[in-house]
């Protein structure tokens, strides 16, 4: 289908910063349409549902992890990719629970790759100027969080698929509160 959803977090880093009005004129400016949104401090339970530790992406962290530190001339002594990928997960639960995130439903054509498109690259340091990631979190890197023991604090988090944008809206949304509406944009898609 052309038409998709995905979930977006403001991350608490966006929060904390005073970001929040900024990333939303983003997707708002590309044509994006937001159906549903609150700010909620997750509990336990669904940060641990929302980070769950699946192998195929435990692999695809440590590679591209590895790749990076490894291309801007680091080491990286990791070898496990589970080991890794469980580390990467508790840091990104910890984080999930430090404080408030902007939850967020966006609806509209080819919704997944357009969002992941205007967010960048997981570590910000590689984000081009223009990203989200880019223009306002461009000295985080790999190195710095891996070094703090932390989770590479990237502002904001967009599904990855159709699988997990549907798997994930249901974790942080009820069917009643996503919104059908029609927007002036509406007419150009
Ligand atoms: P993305 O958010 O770009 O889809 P991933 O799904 O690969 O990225 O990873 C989820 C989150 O885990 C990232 O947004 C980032 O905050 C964190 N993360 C990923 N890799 C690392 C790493 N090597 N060091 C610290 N944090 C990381």
């Amino acid at each position: 289908m052309v038409k998709e959803k995905s979930l977006i977090l403001i991350k608490h880093d966006g929060v904390a910063r005073g970001l929040i009005g900024k990333i939303i004129s983003r997707i708002e400016d590309i044509g994006l349409k937001i159906i549903a949104m609150k700010m909620v401090w997750a509990n336990e339970e669904l940060a641990k549902n929302h980070y769950k530790l699946d192998e195929e992406w435990a692999k695809n962290v440590f590679e591209k992890t590895k790749k990076a530190r490894l291309e801007q001339g680091d080491e990286f002594q990791f070898e496990d990719y589970m080991e890794y990928g469980k580390m990467i997960q508790s840091w990104n639960i910890n984080f999930l629970r430090e404080g408030p995130v902007v939850a967020m439903v966006i609806e509209g054509p080819h919704a997944i790759e357009i969002i992941r498109k205007i967010v960048g690259t997981t570590e910000p340091r590689q984000s081009p100027p223009g990203t989200i990631r880019g223009d306002f979190a461009m000295t985080e890197s790999y190195a710095l969080a891996n070094d703090k023991q932390r989770v590479a604090r990237n502002l904001i988090h967009a599904s990855d698929s159709v699988k997990n944008a549907e798997h994930e809206i249901a974790l942080w949304f009820s069917e009643d509160e996503l919104h059908e509406y029609s927007k002036e944009l509406d007419k150009h898609n």
